[in-house]
């Protein structure tokens, strides 16, 4: 792509770094930027850079936050017993839109993929060790992708806090609500046989 000058092709090139975006997507975007005036662009551009200066995370669970601790774990109406492991802030945003948790978080920061070089090391497993030797969590509850890489996640740990009375349980896997039998595959399709609900759980569940 020619650009006619070097500073619409530095702001381009910044953009099109972003997951997602592309050279074109990225070019429409400064030309939009282009348009505005130079106080809302300044503004734009501090309000990302004071984010990634300010932003901290919670020294108890890594979510983000505006303090030490974030407005999660902060929170007295939330069960601390409950602990649900995700791999990421993602994973905590999306659960949060269910409206369905009321427990805490602890986010590991990735999940053990030797293929890819992170190892347990690299993630925040260690500190959940911690909040379980020293806080009263009742139950571990593994939020990770349903792929080798999860389940590797969730042997390692299980393994590192078998000595805490600790009960360990992983979210359902299974048939997608509004999905179609014949259409799963047939991993999904035995797992959700394998971990059947009772049907009173389920309708007071949906
Ligand atoms: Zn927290």
């Amino acid at each position: 792509m020619q650009l006619p000058s070097s500073l619409l092709e530095n702001a381009v090139n910044e953009f099109s770094r972003l997951p997602g975006i592309g050279k074109k997507t990225a070019l429409r975007l400064v030309l939009h930027l282009l348009k505005q005036e130079t106080e809302e662009v300044q503004l734009f551009s501090d309000t990302i850079a004071t984010m990634r200066r300010n932003i901290k995370f919670c020294q108890r669970c890594h979510n983000v936050s505006d303090g030490d601790i974030c407005a999660i774990c902060a929170n007295s109406q939330r069960n601390r017993q409950q602990v649900c492991v995700v791999e990421n802030l993602r994973d905590v945003i999306a659960i949060e839109s269910t409206q369905q948790f009321n427990g805490t978080y602890h986010v590991l920061g990735g999940i053990i993929s030797p293929l890819d070089g992170v190892g347990p090391d690299q993630l925040n497993i260690e500190t959940l060790v911690q909040r379980i030797a020293r806080e009263d969590v009742t139950e571990l509850i593994f939020a990770l992708n349903p792929n080798i890489q999860g389940d590797t996640t969730i042997y390692y740990i299980q393994k590192k806090i078998q000595q805490y009375p600790c009960k360990i349980t992983t979210i359902a896997r299974g048939i997608a609500f509004g999905g179609e039998l014949e259409y799963a595959d047939e991993m999904t399709l035995g797992r959700s046989l394998a971990n059947r609900l009772p049907v009173e759980s389920y309708i007071s569940n949906r």
